[in-house]
């Protein structure tokens, strides 16, 4: 008996608890896309659920919140102020692998093509979504500070993550080519940009891992400021959400 009421008890902190991340996969209608919800549902590492426990376990998130998976006739992901939710179209899915299959020379690339940019576009949206949810006072660009936000957190995440910034880099490239016209008036910066911003953070924080690669494209005077700009901007996230952390150091 008193088992029980013991698993009451935490069932019922469990649900009190503000803060979780749920991920849910909504079965869609088209042929393409009814294979991309299987593998999500199948997936038995639960991958995306797993990254957002980690998430939703830094942060003191005011409210629960979703990610949903869903079949929107848009390829786009996008977060959902109204109904705290991000939105991850599996058209946008659909179009990152059919990408993928087109221009990567096999399958393992291919994975690794496909998955870094959508990871990549959940964990920007997720940026987005933190920056809303706790109301974190963000100056500049927020196109410019989620995928900062998102670089910053995969470039912790060991080799996967580094794999899934390079990923992000090869889908900034492939789509800056396909660009006829500089659309200078978007809230997004350039995808050329958005490149070079991932490409300089991996630099300031791994100087010695990816110095040679980027001394191939950037010249040494802009180099030798992203290694310090890399450690202001570590500074100046750390310090802006702390009051946002669960466990502050
Ligand atoms: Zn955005």
């Amino acid at each position: 008996m008193k088992k029980l009421i013991i698993i009451l008890l935490l069932t019922s902190v469990a649900f009190a608890q503000k803060g979780r991340i749920k991920v849910s996969f909504v079965a869609p209608k088209s042929e393409i896309s009814r294979a991309v919800h299987q593998a999500f549902v199948t997936d038995k590492t639960n991958g995306i659920q797993v990254l957002m426990d980690v998430i939703s376990g830094e942060f003191k998130l005011p409210r629960n919140m979703d990610v949903v998976f869903a079949e929107t006739g848009v390829v786009n992901a996008w977060y959902d102020p109204e109904h705290h939710a991000v939105v991850m179209a599996y058209d946008f899915v659909e179009f990152m692998i059919k990408d993928a299959v087109q221009n990567k020379a096999n399958q393992q690339e291919a994975i690794e093509y496909a998955t870094g940019a959508i990871l990549f576009t959940l964990m920007h949206e997720m940026g987005h979504a933190l920056i809303g949810e706790m109301d974190v006072p963000v100056v500049g660009r927020e196109e410019d500070a989620a995928d900062e936000f998102a670089t910053m957190i995969l470039l912790d995440c060991g080799p996967q993550g580094h794999q899934i910034l390079g990923a992000t880099m090869d889908w900034f490239y492939a789509m800056s080519r396909n660009q006829k016209d500089l659309v200078f008036w978007d809230e997004h910066s350039l995808d050329q940009q958005r490149l070079y911003n991932i490409l300089l953070l991996m630099y300031g924080h791994s100087p010695d891992a990816y110095g040679q690669l980027v001394s191939s494209v950037v010249p040494k005077n802009r180099m030798a400021k992203a290694l310090h700009e890399y450690k202001i901007k570590e500074h100046r996230w750390d310090k802006l959400l702390k009051p946002y952390l669960q466990h502050p150091q």
